[in-house]
């Protein structure tokens, strides 16, 4: 394609097109594995450069595959098959934040903290809370409808989305949904475009669901004997009226990594932990913790550390993001399998990575969101460029997603399938299930040009 930077340069300006290799090398990859060189990329910065792009290429049969902040973990970003690489990047405004209607309208390269915080400062909170962010695009989050801790209790970005304007394939602009905070005005096209993934059109508006910001935060971190302890804990909690903001728990490994990258002192006793966070007026979260203290003491946890406010509370959230840090502080690479169970299988489930890990002969930490089932299973592997050692940690996946599938849960709750998880999508899905999506993507991209390579092929 030796004309495609120029045709797009015509088109665009100079300034949103770029064939520099260091772009084209930034570009060809996300947080995963996966590299593919895009031909040229385009920095789009507004709505009508997206829908130039599209045209361009559905008229020359190009692929085009948009991108956030490219800091996905399975591949979904990557430009599997060359061609376009569409940044949204650049349209980073937030249009409005408006409580009266409690909405705010954002372009997508808009960083996700960053509507947290310009939301909060008018006393409003937007919930969903990926661990990434501080890095990663609310068009990203819509696209692969992401999660977080505090989706137990607030649900996911999906939740969130009142209204989309895409660009789809041909150039067209779809507009759905609106400022209502209720729509029931047609098919759910907004929930069709959450979660596909750029592979049905490319977000270049959204109008977001704002909720009045919790005045108080507490938490309890909880240090217990073993996994079903702790996973019986999590049962308590929730049969016992409570509906914490977020419940999390870790296994052993993952303790004793950490107390050897931050030390004992810091780290909970014991071989589980739990880390319980609740939200509301003062007084109420007051008489929630007290009520929380006496249940989880009753179930004879070695140790129980209260929070109350903000200052408090992220002392406890910085040791559960060190969680992650210590996971790589034993030079091990993690493979991070964001896998669900349904939520009484808990226990099953780190038996099951013991399992793994005494046949495989590769360390598994188990540590997330114990509250939706929602497990980061780490296969913990020394290296993935070695041919054999990445066929034995990739015979360990196929035996841990069988048996995710067998038991009733889901490959992905958060990161989305894109390349990482495509191998096991026909067997996560029934047929039918299967179908729907290729009539889905035949009606709205013919040619196949959004995102391909991907789980649809
Ligand atoms: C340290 C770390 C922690 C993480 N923690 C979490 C977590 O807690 N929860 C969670 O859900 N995820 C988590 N992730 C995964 C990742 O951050 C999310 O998937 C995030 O939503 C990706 O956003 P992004 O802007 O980087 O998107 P990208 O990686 O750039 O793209 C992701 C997908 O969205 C598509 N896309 C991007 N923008 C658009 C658009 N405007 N229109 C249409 N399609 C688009 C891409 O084609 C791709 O398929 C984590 C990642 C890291 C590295």
């Amino acid at each position: 394609m030796p004309h495609l930077a120029d045709d797009l340069s015509a088109l665009l300006g100079p300034d949103r097109v770029s064939i520099l290799d260091a772009d084209l090398a930034a570009h060809a990859t996300d947080k995963w594995f996966a590299s593919s060189t895009p031909q040229v990329v385009v920095h789009a910065q507004c709505a009508q450069d997206v829908v130039q792009t599209l045209r361009y290429a559905s008229t020359n049969g190009i692929p085009v595959t948009p991108q956030g902040a490219r800091v996905g973990y399975v591949g979904g970003c990557v430009p599997a098959r060359g061609g376009i690489a569409l940044s949204l990047l650049r349209m980073n405004r937030i249009l409005e934040v408006n409580p009266a209607d409690g909405i705010a309208v954002v372009e997508p390269g808009v960083i996700t903290a960053d509507l947290q915080q310009a939301a909060r400062a008018q006393g409003w909170f937007y919930p969903p809370d990926p661990a990434s962010l501080k890095e990663c695009s609310l068009g990203g989050n819509i696209a692969t409808n992401a999660g977080g801790p505090r989706c137990l209790k607030y649900g996911v970005t999906r939740h969130y989305v009142l209204g989309l304007e895409a660009v789809l394939a041909d150039g067209s602009i779809l507009t759905a949904g609106g400022r209502c905070h209720k729509n029931k005005t047609g098919f759910d096209l907004v929930g069709l475009m959450v979660g596909s993934e750029g592979m049905l059109g490319i977000v270049t508006q959204a109008t977001l669901r704002l909720i009045p910001h919790p005045p108080t935060r507490a938490m309890l971190s909880a240090g217990f004997r073993s996994f079903a302890e702790v996973a019986e804990a999590v049962q308590r909690i929730l049969n016992s009226g409570f509906l914490p903001s977020a419940l999390e728990i870790a296994d052993k490994f993952t303790l004793r990594a950490a107390r050897e990258y931050l030390g004992e002192s810091v780290t909970p006793q014991g071989d589980a932990h739990l880390l319980v966070e609740i939200d509301g007026h003062e007084d109420s979260v007051k008489n929630e913790l007290a009520l929380l203290v006496r249940l989880i003491r009753s179930l004879g946890c070695l140790e129980l550390e209260e929070a109350l406010g903000e200052t408090a509370c992220e002392r406890f959230w910085k040791l559960r993001r060190e969680f992650s840090y210590s996971l790589r502080n034993t030079g091990l690479i993690k493979l991070n399998e964001d896998i669900v169970v349904p939520r009484s299988r808990l226990v099953d489930l780190v038996d099951f990575a013991e399992q793994l890990q005494q046949q495989h002969g590769f360390p598994v930490a188990c540590f997330g969101h114990a509250g939706d089932g929602n497990i980061h299973v780490n296969i913990m592997v020394p290296t993935m460029d070695d041919p054999p050692i990445r066929a034995r940690a990739e015979a360990a996946l196929d035996e841990l997603f069988r048996q995710i599938i067998a038991w009733g849960g889901a490959i992905t709750g958060e990161h989305g399938v894109g390349i990482a998880k495509a191998r096991w999508w026909h067997e996560a899905v029934p047929p039918s299930t299967h179908q729907t999506h290729i009539h889905l993507k035949t009606a709205l991209d013919p040619q196949g040009i959004l995102n391909p390579g991907k789980f649809l092929g």
